[in-house]
């Protein structure tokens, strides 16, 4: 019988998580600790409308006055030190403990840092949280320099946001080309082309050296002695897993706490979703996929997983994005073996499909400006839905075809 859940991590998977459990008509205990003052938020919000000011806080992904009613025991701003994997056990900072029938690590990611000369000089951000946010957010006024290491998601949604709100931008890139983990080349090269319309200044393979400035950061110096004068710097180079817990309490970790397609860890009653979790990948690989729809998904698996309903859940990275004023999805991992099928032409103002095709299925798919579209894609690929290129190609015909014709199959 389970008693007594705890979730370390209040943030989108914790509390996507409890939420879970309560559907479900789980009625024993849910301890959520966080180690934020505040509940779950939508952390997106974080570089586009919180970042501008259009709106003041972040949106809950819950409505606050939920936990309470739900009898929920939040425990915020609070730290865990360690967990005792043999007696079940969770430790805090405090000294107090709690005990746990079952744990879920929903402990997320964090930016990763630079470990160069100047590193610690005021006016260095870094984001992640909504505190990171408004301090980015103040000191953004018009006709600040703000130079932007790493050209990946959040140094192209910042960069959109403070070239509108005034700032001259400029994004330093050590690879070369924005966006190549997510986004794969060809809408990198679009994304930069649309940055620097906007004014945005782009420096690729720019590896930063070091800060230059007394007390207050004034340069970002390159490794090739390019040299570029900033009021402010956001450093945006990745996020790295935060599994330091599972690790000291010897739960098997690999860049993330490698569980398997329920959610499931190494030790028994601990599991993990999130950005915390290495997960099992359709295509069989194992990684933290760092998204917002993943995490929800890992969160209701592993929540179910819990309970003891085990439904395996391989996943496939979906996310969104937006850049320079487009709204970009992606689904898969759009670089990989196959053909590149493009349905539409974003350059004469209409929604672009980029599909990845291998042996005449969809294995990827990346949509600007193509809200209609996105879903249809999404499902060719989940369902891995027999395609013809020349088809996808013709945007005057209907994806959605493709599904009648599978349903068709299948009568
Ligand atoms: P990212 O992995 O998207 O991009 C990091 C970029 O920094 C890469 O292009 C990389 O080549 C570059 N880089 C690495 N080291 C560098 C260096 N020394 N100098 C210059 N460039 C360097 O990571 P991010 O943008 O920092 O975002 C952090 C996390 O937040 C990611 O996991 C991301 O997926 C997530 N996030 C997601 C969204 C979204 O889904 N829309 C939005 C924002 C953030």
């Amino acid at each position: 019988m389970i008693k007594s859940i705890v979730i370390i991590g209040a943030g989108l998977a914790g509390a996507t998580a409890t939420r879970y459990l309560r559907a479900q008509g789980y009625q024993g205990k849910i301890h959520l600790v966080g180690e934020e003052l505040h509940v779950a938020y939508d952390r997106p919000s974080l570089s586009k409308d919180t970042l501008s000011g259009k709106v003041v806080e972040p949106p809950a992904i819950l409505d606050p006055c939920w936990y309470a009613s739900a009898d929920i025991d939040l425990h915020l701003g609070v730290r865990v030190t360690g967990i005792d994997v043999v007696n079940h056990q969770v430790l805090f900072e405090s000294g107090d403990i709690l005990a746990y029938d079952r744990l879920l690590l929903a402990t997320g990611a964090r930016a990763r840092r630079m470990a160069i000369t100047g590193s610690e000089l005021a006016g260095i951000h870094t984001l992640r949280d909504r505190a990171d946010s408004q301090a980015l957010r103040q000191a953004l006024e018009p006709g600040q320099s703000l130079v932007i290491v790493g050209g990946g998601l959040i140094g192209c949604e910042v960069a959109t946001t403070a070239i509108n709100a005034g700032a001259h931008v400029t994004v330093l890139e050590a690879g070369d080309e924005l966006l190549l983990r997510v986004l794969g080349r060809s809408t990198g090269a679009w994304c930069r082309n649309e940055l620097e319309r906007l004014g945005v200044r782009v420096e690729l393979n720019a590896q930063a050296a070091h800060f230059e400035g007394e007390g207050h950061v004034h340069a970002v110096v390159c490794a090739d002695g390019r040299r570029i004068a900033a009021g402010t710097v956001l450093v945006s180079i990745g996020a790295e897993p935060a599994d330091e817990l599972a690790r000291a309490a010897g739960i098997a970790c690999e860049r993330g706490v490698v569980v398997d397609a329920t959610g499931a860890s190494s030790c028994p009653a601990v599991f993990a979703a999130g950005d915390v979790a290495a997960w099992p990948l359709r295509s069989g690989e194992l990684r933290s996929l760092e998204t917002y729809l993943n995490s929800h998904m890992q969160a209701e698996t592993a929540a179910a997983a819990m309970l003891g309903k085990s439904i395996p859940a391989l996943q496939v990275p979906t996310s969104w994005t937006e850049i320079a004023g487009h709204r970009i999805q992606m689904v898969g991992d759009i670089e990989g073996p196959g053909e590149v099928v493009l349905r539409g032409n974003v350059e004469n103002g209409q929604p672009l499909v980029q599909f990845r095709v291998l042996d005449g299925r969809v294995e990827a798919a990346t949509a600007i400006n193509a809200p209609e579209d996105f879903p249809v894609a999404t499902r060719l690929v989940a369902d891995h839905i027999p395609v013809s290129a020349t088809k996808l190609q013709d945007a005057s015909s209907n994806l959605r075809d493709f599904m009648k014709a599978k349903a068709e199959r299948c009568e």
